[in-house]
């Protein structure tokens, strides 16, 4: 699953920048988290780093997304340029 960010963000901004694969922006009104980006750190760290660091605790599993922890190492992979015939752009 990808991690979302709930209407409880503060707009701190302390999580954005942790993020390896430059998941978290700021959206309209709180931070927001893409999950075609988000591999819940997977390939990078043991744990989520914008959990870690979310001073009120709101950034949660995402319910719409299902994917397996393979899926999301495929993920990272393709990300990172890692896995072979990944699309140039
Ligand atoms: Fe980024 Fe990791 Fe948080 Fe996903 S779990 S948004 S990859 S820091
Ligand atoms: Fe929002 Fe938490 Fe990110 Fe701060 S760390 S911007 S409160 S999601």
């Amino acid at each position: 699953m990808a991690l979302m960010i709930t209407d409880e963000c503060i707009n701190c901004d302390v999580c954005e920048p942790e993020c390896p694969n430059d998941a978290i922006s700021q959206g309209e009104e709180i931070y927001v988290i893409d999950p075609a980006l988000c591999t819940e750190c997977i390939g990078h760290h043991e744990v989520s780093q914008c959990v870690e660091v979310c001073p009120v605790d709101c950034i949660i599993l995402d319910p719409d997304t299902t994917e397996t922890k393979e899926q999301l190492y495929g993920k990272y992979l393709a990300l990172t340029g890692r896995a072979q015939q990944v699309p140039q752009g």
